[in-house]
């Protein structure tokens, strides 16, 4: 019989206003900025041996203002602006919600349905030493419903998050 071990770490970010600049809805990929310290801090953050998950709200799209194919470009893009700065930086799955509150899916944070989707499909991650980091309470009470450690990152100060986590 195999026994499957949690022992995978991983960090849930949310996107807009924790990795990146806030645009409100962007969908132009040129216009992607990130932090000033994110990079620097994902290498660290990979180092101390986690894996990295993005999960978004994205409402542009149901407004009609941002396309899937748009949100998937933002993303590839970001992926790639991480891989030159590290060869071995990546973020290994985007999901997002591209839902209104009206539609009462049940991806839209603060619901955890997007974090619940990754857990179940990578079902090595121990939740008890990953974490939640996001800029809203809608992140922090997602990442609270799954379990998680959460953080509340101001002006994407992961840096931060770093000192918080190697001083405990
Ligand atoms: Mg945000
Ligand atoms: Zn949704």
């Amino acid at each position: 019989m195999k026994i499957t071990e949690k022992n995978s770490k991983a960090i849930f970010f949310d996107r807009d206003g924790t990795l990146i600049i806030d645009k409100n809805y962007l969908n132009d990929p040129d216009l992607i900025q990130f932090f000033p310290d994110t990079l620097k801090a994902l290498v660290i953050l990979y180092n101390l041996g986690y894996q990295f998950f993005v999960v978004t709200n994205q409402s542009g799209v149901a407004r009609g203002l941002i396309t899937i194919d748009q949100v998937e470009a933002i993303h590839q893009r970001m992926n790639e602006i991480l891989k030159n700065h590290h060869p071995k930086l990546i973020i290994e799955k985007f999901l997002f919600c591209p839902h209104v509150p009206s539609d009462h899916c049940s991806c839209r944070k603060p619901k955890p349905g997007m974090i619940e989707a990754i857990l179940k499909s990578n079902c090595d991650i121990d939740v008890k030493s990953s974490w939640m980091i996001g800029d809203k309470d809608i992140d922090v009470q997602a990442g609270e419903a799954m379990g998680l450690n959460t953080y509340h990152i101001i002006n994407g100060d992961l840096l931060s998050f770093i000192n918080k986590i190697i001083s405990q």
